[in-house]
């Protein structure tokens, strides 16, 4: 979340809301203490393996035209340099020999199973902004913004992951909120017809052979109404809890740990190490 004093907004990124429901106290150090975030062995892959799949779209007529081993080789390339940078270090880390294995079995993947379902031409990389239509509690516009991986001309939106296993469809058909932000977008800013809306996540699972997903997620009027109230509400209690040092602190769920939480040393871990 942002604040423009200027313009009178605040903005708000599907990754903020995201923190906010695994725990209030992570959205607001994500606030407050910025440079306590950092990314782990596992985004930088990620990032390495997103940077190659650009290289793919842009640079070349459509799928038929990419050469697996070279995007293999751009890959590793963009890996090993973002595994440079300091990064917190995960089990993945514990075998690194297994990480160009991973990384080739994912591109393999990419371009024999989810490139071919891909249309061609369309936005990478596509920065967008939307107002939600409602007022925080201080009378600030909420806006969402975010980036979108890749829009089709046809405004089908695709999200790159890399994971450690496989997405559940139905799962994220219910729940996954990402989807939400980014096809409302679409439909406000005209690259989509809408209401209802495609979102695909083109899903490389981290393994030693290729183990590609499509997975799809429809959206419609009625889940952008619900993210919007749930933008509303999340900013208001921001707003109003703006200068406390501690919001809700939920230490339950999964990710609450020092491995997979940045803020670990100066909140649960300060406490019991
Ligand atoms: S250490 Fe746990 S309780 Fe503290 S911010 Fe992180 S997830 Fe929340």
């Amino acid at each position: 979340m942002r604040t423009d004093d200027e313009n009178k907004r605040i903005y708000v990124r599907q990754s903020w809301l995201g923190d906010l429901m695994i725990c209030p106290q992570r959205a607001n150090l994500a606030l407050t203490m910025p440079m306590f975030r950092s990314g782990s062995d596992a985004t930088a892959i990620g990032t390495g393996v997103h940077s190659a799949i650009e290289w793919a779209l842009g640079g070349h007529e459509d799928h038929t035209a990419i050469n697996t081993d070279e995007m293999i080789e751009v890959a590793q390339t963009q890996v090993a340099s973002e595994l440079e940078k300091p990064v917190k270090l995960t089990r993945i880390s514990d075998k690194p020999e297994t990480i160009p294995l991973a990384v080739g079995a994912m591109i393999t993947g990419w371009v024999d199973e989810i490139a071919p379902q891909v249309e061609w031409g369309g936005k990478i990389e596509h920065r967008f902004q939307y107002p939600t239509g409602h007022l925080a509690v201080n009378g600030y516009e909420i806006w969402m913004e975010g980036t979108m991986d890749y829009i089709t001309p046809n405004g089908v939106i695709w999200d790159w992951k890399t994971a450690s296993r496989a997405y559940n469809e139905s799962e994220k058909q219910k729940k996954a909120h990402q989807p939400t932000v980014y096809c409302a977008a679409a439909v406000s800013t005209g690259l989509a017809e809408g209401p209802e809306q495609i979102f695909r996540f083109g899903v490389m699972v981290r393994q030693q052979s290729p183990k590609p997903q499509v997975v799809q997620v429809t959206r419609t009027r009625a889940h952008y109404d619900f993210l919007h109230r749930q933008a509303k509400a999340a900013v208001d209690q921001a707003v109003i809890s703006s200068g406390q040092r501690d919001w809700f602190m939920n230490d339950q769920h999964v990710l609450c740990s020092s491995t997979w939480c940045d803020y670990w040393s100066i909140c649960k871990g300060s406490h019991i190490p």
